[in-house]
């Protein structure tokens, strides 16, 4: 018979959970506040269209890098899941912290309107109290609402914008809908949330091994209380050895309404409440808990979790190269942008065949914090810059279209019968900055054919 050693089963995983929970509620809070320069940790700005990646800001145009955040969300959650399980669902994800706070909090520990924190199973109290929890609720329903919306507005813009609702009603609706969606899941959802309507659910039993871990219940030391089909042999075991009390206190407090000694199931969130609660009564006699958070394999073994198998270690080298990618990309970043697009007119002769000019449209945009002046040069000495004729001046995050005119007087032609294409180089610059605020472009300059020159000068 396996004996408690206190050290171990005594500790309760709520105390971890809550930590979890406070902590991550904290890193939410504070992370759309830290920027250096005006650029945010991370910020996905709808109306800006930018996204602000470690301190970094990247235009729309220049979301190459999406598909590396996705990627690393993919392979994150693959990692996480096959390592770990559920372990999103009951010790980070906002739904859970949210029905602690209301169930647990709110409406057991501050208003006592449920009678006991380890029985989830009977409904809290109508009445005023109730009136108070549903109060307090959407106060902290419409924070976490603005919490939320700060990851896309940033909070300098939210709180200056909320001030003048009337020219802001977007913002206000978008609030208003997250809100009221917030006080009807936790107060009315609840759990069939994560049951009924949350697709990670759904999909995360396809990852799960053998060595994943999830809360299991030892059905070797407990004793069978389902049979293959499921169905209900007795709620007390009947064997000699059989250490399972049939106390069903891991039943009344699991917030999703099952008994885990059916075995794994889709609505498990891992809470490991069932855990903490069989903890409590098996301490009493001096075990170990029948309920943990170990995997199939470690239960059979009676040995350790295996966490580094092949899965886990394909995932984790795939995400360190998508991370390493991500960061590649990310230190390549230019602090402008320039699109060179020639107009349909190949080239201009002026002066009897002594000037030839090729227009151009750059579009320019200021994709840093400051504002600037930008000017370009050409790597070609023979080939200037008839207009713009001076350097001009860009707002941060604005565009600018310049039509631009390079000329040469000199005879460029290398062709008897055609034009002749010259392959130029364009360097666009800020001038205060032009260590960090540089950019290269290749395009052509078209020198026409001596008979076309002739062609014209016949005219
Ligand atoms: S069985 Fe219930 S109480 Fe136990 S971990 Fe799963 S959801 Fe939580
Ligand atoms: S809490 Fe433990 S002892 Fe009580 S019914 Fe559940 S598994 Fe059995």
């Amino acid at each position: 018979m396996a004996t408690c050693n206190t050290s171990k089963c005594n500790k309760p995983y709520s105390k971890s959970r809550y930590t979890a929970f406070g902590i991550i509620t904290l890193i939410a809070f504070v992370l759309p506040f830290l920027r250096i320069g005006g650029n945010h940790l991370f910020l996905f700005s709808f109306d800006k269209k930018q996204l602000h990646l470690l301190f970094t800001t990247f235009d729309m145009q220049e979301l190459y890098l999406m598909p590396f955040l996705l990627i690393l969300l993919f392979l994150g959650i693959f990692f996480m899941t096959t390592l770990g399980g559920r372990i999103w669902c009951g010790w980070v994800c906002p739904q859970t912290i949210f029905r602690v706070i209301y169930r647990d909090l709110i409406e057991t520990k501050l208003l006592g309107i449920r009678k006991n924190i380890k029985n989830k199973q009977t409904d809290s109290q109508n009445g005023i109290k109730k009136v108070i929890a549903v109060c307090i609720w959407s106060i902290l329903a419409f924070l976490a609402a603005s919490n939320f919306t700060w990851y896309f507005i940033p909070p300098e813009d939210f709180f200056n914008y909320i001030q003048n609702p009337l020219d802001h009603t977007v913002l206000i609706g978008i609030l208003a809908i997250i809100t009221g969606f917030l006080i009807y899941d936790v107060i009315l959802l609840k759990e069939e949330f994560c049951v009924y309507v949350c697709p990670y659910a759904r999909v995360q039993s396809v990852m799960f091994d053998n060595d994943t871990i999830q809360t299991i219940y030892n059905e070797e030391r407990g004793g069978l209380i389902y049979d293959e089909h499921n169905q209900l042999i007795n709620t007390k075991p009947t064997g000699e050895n059989d250490e399972c009390t049939g106390c069903e206190a891991c039943v009344k407090i699991c917030p999703t309404h099952i008994d885990i000694r059916k075995g794994m199931q889709l609505e498990c969130i891992n809470c490991l409440e069932c855990a903490d609660a069989c903890t409590t009564v098996m301490e009493k006699l001096g075990k170990e808990s029948l309920i943990t958070w170990t995997s199939p394999n470690a239960i059979e073994s009676k040995g350790k979790t295996q966490f580094m198998r092949f899965r886990t270690i394909a995932y984790g080298i795939a995400l360190s190269i998508a991370l390493v990618a991500l960061f590649l990309m990310g230190s390549t970043k230019e602090h402008m942008l320039l699109n060179i697009n020639k107009t349909t007119q190949l080239y201009k002769i002026k002066d009897k065949g002594e000037e030839i000019q090729n227009a151009y449209t750059f579009l320019f945009q200021n994709t840093d914090h400051k504002d600037h002046k930008y000017y370009f040069e050409v790597d070609n000495k023979d080939i200037t810059i008839v207009k713009p004729s001076a350097p001009f001046k860009l707002k941060s995050g604005s565009k600018m279209k310049k039509v631009v005119i390079l000329k040469t007087n000199k005879n460029l032609s290398t062709h008897a019968k055609d034009d002749t294409l010259l392959n130029i180089k364009i360097t666009a610059y800020a001038l205060d900055d032009k260590e960090k605020i540089i950019v290269f472009r290749n395009t052509t300059f078209i020198y026409p054919s001596p008979s076309s020159v002739k062609k014209y000068l016949n005219k």
